[in-house]
């Protein structure tokens, strides 16, 4: 009988789990906590003992107290929370490095704070030094978009290109457009838009997605030094935030940063390194060669774009968009190429990685991927589709039916919730961040960041998938409520759903015997939180593979 079969595995696992070994003494162990080990139905444990990088134990006190030894180190919890280590299974890991030591302009809300903060900026660094990153939100104030001409006396040495939160566009100043050779009459690449102004048609510097290139290709690469200091910068803001993993959305040069610090012993998470999707056949023979990894730092997936981004009007849609009748955003890679590269990609063994937020986009890829998997055959190919954003109903089935993993950003949601009916409409946010419609239907969540675009905080992440409130308060009992998912469920897409989409399903994601010892520790039991108080829940530590590398001295 079904009962009987289902019953079994966790009744060994029971077994497992309180079995004392005390000729082996733990390394460390964590003593008098809430332990949620993230398997389900299981009994709640108090504490977990540590050995050699992995899981020993997980238990009562008296039970993980009978592995101490005269070496164990002892944590006493004091009824803080331990999860498995955060998963954040989208960021651009290395940019995100840069950004923490550029100029910020995230919360900048008027067009007069944006331009002091970069004048202020300006005056910190070398004539000569470009300014790139920011993350600017021109919703913050009321959605004009930034012209060169607000910045241009401030920085009259200094070329600046400072991008959007969303990475989907950016805004020059003159200088930078000038050593660009960038005017009225440049020709824009496909994939791309530049804003004009309406009465000289010189551009304001607004550059769209691909129009960026015409100015990016002229700013100096990063040396290897400074590549290697944003990293280690990145490192330790992620164990800061209870991240032990994250999946990296970036360039062979990224992944070059991160096998340099795997070979120096300063990658103290875990990364998964994709690499352009155009670039398959490197990879394809790049893992040939090399094979993919170990379980600290591995490869062998691509990142692709079908579009570009709600807030910069560039996702792709059936229907215009409400406040920009004139467009229903753009394709920004090519759909031939992008698809024969996903073709071939999935053929090669590979995992396809594709960016897609307007539900036309994902229809559309919907079908690429349908039709790869008829032509190349079964396997375990785990497709992704990263943000998911917009969905039209018919594709919400299809994630569970294909094997589609939905890679979401929950803190997007409550961020992009302020001003998406005013892009979009009534009807189309219904099906926007759709967690609870795509978890009914069957499919794998994976949740994470997309930091830079977004701030890598787990917990405003939680935060923002159980309650859908919006940042700006306008929604206290949720936006698109019907669309909220339960803790649990949330910090299994953290965890457990994340660690799938990167093929680590079986070494971390939960705490059990023999996994890895990834772990965070809270401030508090988030099951006895108040969800509006999660946001005040502190990350205490983080411990990476048994070693902790992270502790909140505040
Ligand atoms: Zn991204």
């Amino acid at each position: 009988m079904s009962m009987v079969r289902r019953s079994l595995p966790v009744l060994l696992l029971a077994a497992a789990s309180c079995s004392p070994a005390p000729e082996v003494p733990a390394d460390l162990i964590l003593l008098g906590g809430t332990v949620w080990t993230g398997v389900p139905g299981a009994p709640p444990a108090q504490a977990v003992a540590l050995k050699a990088g992995f899981i020993q134990a997980v238990g009562t006190d008296r039970e993980v107290r009978a592995l101490r030894g005269p070496g164990t180190e002892v944590v006493r919890l004091q009824g803080r929370m331990v999860l498995p280590g955060f998963i954040d299974s989208h960021t651009h890991f290395i940019d995100g490095g840069f950004q923490l030591s550029s100029v910020d302009l995230r919360d900048a809300d008027s067009p007069e704070e944006f331009a002091r903060r970069i004048t202020e900026f300006a005056r910190t660094v070398p004539p000569g030094t470009w300014i790139t990153g920011g993350d600017w939100d021109h919703e913050r104030w009321g959605g004009e978009l930034p012209s060169r001409k607000w910045i241009d006396e401030g920085t009259p040495n200094h070329p600046v290109l400072v991008t959007r939160l969303d990475q989907h566009m950016a805004l020059a100043n003159s200088l930078a457009l000038e050593m660009a050779g960038v005017t009225g009459s440049t020709r824009v690449p496909f994939g791309g838009a530049m804003v004009r102004d309406p009465e000289t048609g010189e551009p304001t510097g607004i550059l769209r997605n691909e129009a960026m290139g015409l100015v990016t290709r002229v700013i100096p690469e990063p040396s290897e030094e400074a590549l290697d200091g944003a990293l280690d910068a990145a490192v330790q803001h992620a164990l800061s935030n209870g991240v032990t993993q994250t999946h990296n959305m970036g360039t062979w040069e990224h992944l070059e940063t991160f096998r340099r610090a795997r070979a120096d012993g300063r990658l103290k998470v875990r990364v998964y390194a994709a690499v352009p999707m155009e670039t398959w056949e490197g990879l394809r023979d790049f893992v040939a060669e090399e094979g993919t990894g170990d379980d600290r730092l591995w490869w062998g997936g691509l990142k692709g774009f079908v579009d570009g981004s709600l807030g910069s009007t560039t996702a792709w849609f059936y229907e215009p968009y409400a406040d920009d009748p004139g467009t229903s955003g753009l394709v920004t890679t090519d759909t031939a190429s992008l698809r024969s590269w996903i073709q071939g990609g999935d053929a090669a063994g590979l995992q396809i990685i594709i960016h897609a937020i307007g539900d036309r986009a994902n229809d559309w890829l919907l079908d690429v991927f349908q039709d790869a998997a008829e032509r190349n055959g079964p396997r375990d190919r785990r497709f992704r589709i990263e943000h998911a954003q917009h969905l039209s109903q018919a594709a919400i089935p299809r994630f569970a039916a294909q094997g589609v993993i939905a890679s979401m950003q929950p803190y997007h949601a409550i961020d992009d919730g302020r001003w998406a009916e005013k892009r979009i409409g009534p009807d189309r946010i219904k099906t926007t961040y759709a967690f609870r419609s795509l978890l009914d239907a069957g499919a794998t969540l994976a949740f994470g960041s997309d930091w830079t675009v977004a701030p890598m905080d787990v917990l405003e992440g939680i935060y923002g998938a159980v309650t859908r409130r919006t940042l700006d308060g306008a929604h206290p009992g949720g936006w698109v409520p019907e669309e909220k998912i339960t803790l649990e469920e949330t910090l299994t897409a953290y965890t457990l759903g994340a660690a799938f989409s990167g093929f680590m399903e079986e070494k971390v994601g939960r705490i059990q015997p023999g996994r890895y010892a990834d772990l965070v520790v809270l401030s508090r039991d988030l099951f006895l939180t108040d969800p509006v108080d999660i946001p005040s829940v502190k990350v205490e530590m983080t411990i990476v593979e048994g070693a902790i590398v992270y502790r909140n001295e505040g």
